[in-house]
């Protein structure tokens, strides 16, 4: 029988070491069931038949032809014996001794000398992956650096941007005060509505502009706390005062849930403000009309738990990784329902994290979404 590749079983010549229509590597697929056959024999040594280390070597007939132990007519006659015997196999060895071509002594010595190359190979192999592997860490590594000043870079040109920004956009904000409040001149009440129009564009824009630099900040691990001891239940109850109006205006009940005699928290309570408002501002904007946004604040064993639920659009589980990575919306269409920048959450999340807080997200799709955060109670000493 001519020698098969142990992999796809295609035929393989007898100098061959890669298989040439898989690419299988003989020696090493050799060396693995030598070593599989072994560890079988150490597990379990009674269910092994004793092992002859003619066994061990591939393809010994064209290894006894090619160094000269046998000729290529006697490989011929000894496999045709073995073809004859038929169910009774022989190892071809033992065959080529048995027609009288080899010695027991050249066997063994041609076996030794073949074990002994395919160690030396198997050696080499092991070798030549450390170094690949040792290749592939280091050019890891680079990519990484590379993506991490990528990064900085970003953060970079969002804040020098968002700071220019905001140099004409308070000109425009204090011409249009000035507009608004007469000293420019008497306004038509078509123009005063056209300023009011303007002035709610302007206050969107310089928020968005603002959460730029905070992101920009975060981004490049200049995120500073000012943190005090302050009321979580207060800081909830001015969010829901001050998102009040935008509830009515989408007709969603806006619901506070506040445990009694709630204790203090240690927190930099302006950047808890904001945060509440976006989780707030996200659970208005992605629930429907006659919907539910449950603002909530308990505690228990030390922890005050702040939680924001809505009855909305909720979010599928398998994108919920995605919607803390900067600028990520899930409908990300050109016709999307919804504003924003998609940055607000990775802002709450850079926020919780500088608080030591996580962000714990709950969501099922069409039913609704949860998103609560624990802060430790606040002792004085
Ligand atoms: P933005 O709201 O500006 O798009 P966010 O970072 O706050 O950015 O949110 C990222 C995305 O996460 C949103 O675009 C939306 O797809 C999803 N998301 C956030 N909050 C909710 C929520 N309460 N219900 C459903 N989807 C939400």
């Amino acid at each position: 029988m001519p020698p098969a590749c142990p992999n796809c079983h295609a035929r393989i010549g007898p100098l061959d070491n890669t298989c040439q229509a898989c690419g299988a590597d003989i020696q090493l697929f050799t060396l693995a069931a030598e070593r599989a056959l072994l560890q079988r024999a150490l597990a379990e040594p009674s269910a092994v038949q004793p092992v002859s280390p003619e066994q061990l070597v591939p393809r010994l007939g064209d290894y006894l032809v090619l160094q000269g132990y046998v000729s290529p007519d006697d490989l011929q006659t000894a496999l045709l014996q073995q073809a004859h015997a038929g169910g009774q196999h022989r190892l071809i060895g033992q065959t080529l001794q048995d027609i009288g071509s080899l010695t027991a002594d050249a066997l063994d010595r041609a076996i030794a000398s073949r074990l002994l190359e395919l160690q030396t190979a198997l050696l080499e192999a092991n070798e030549g992956l450390e170094q690949r592997v040792a290749e592939r860490t280091a050019e890891l590594k680079l990519a990484l650096e590379r993506l991490s000043e990528f990064n900085q870079l970003k953060a970079n040109f969002v804040a020098n941007v968002s700071h220019e920004l905001r140099t004409p956009l308070t000109h425009i904000k204090g011409y249009t005060v000035l507009l608004s409040d007469g000293t420019l001149g008497p306004l038509t009440a078509d123009q005063r509505q056209a300023l009011a129009t303007t002035h709610g564009a302007i206050v969107r824009l310089e928020q968005l502009i603002n959460d730029l630099i905070s992101y920009a900040a975060a981004a490049r691990g200049d995120l500073t706390l000012n943190r005090r001891p302050c009321s979580a239940a207060m800081v909830v109850l001015q969010a829901v005062q001050r998102s009040q109006a935008k509830a009515d205006r989408q007709r969603v009940q806006l619901v506070q849930d506040i445990a009694a005699e709630a204790p203090p928290v240690l927190a930099d309570e302006e950047k808890l403000f904001w945060t509440l408002m976006q989780l707030i501002d996200n659970g208005l904007k992605f629930t429907q009309p006659d919907g539910r946004v449950t603002i909530a604040v308990s505690h228990a064993q030390g922890q005050v738990v702040l939680t924001v639920r809505d009855t909305g659009i909720g979010i599928a589980g398998d994108r919920l990784p995605e919607i803390f990575e900067p600028f990520q919306q899930l409908d990300g269409s050109s016709t999307r329902r919804y504003g924003g920048t998609g940055l607000g959450l990775a802002l709450v999340r850079r926020i919780l994290e500088a608080h030591g807080a996580h962000l714990e997200v709950a969501s099922q799709l069409g039913q609704g979404s949860q998103f609560s955060f624990s802060l430790p109670q606040y002792d004085a000493v």
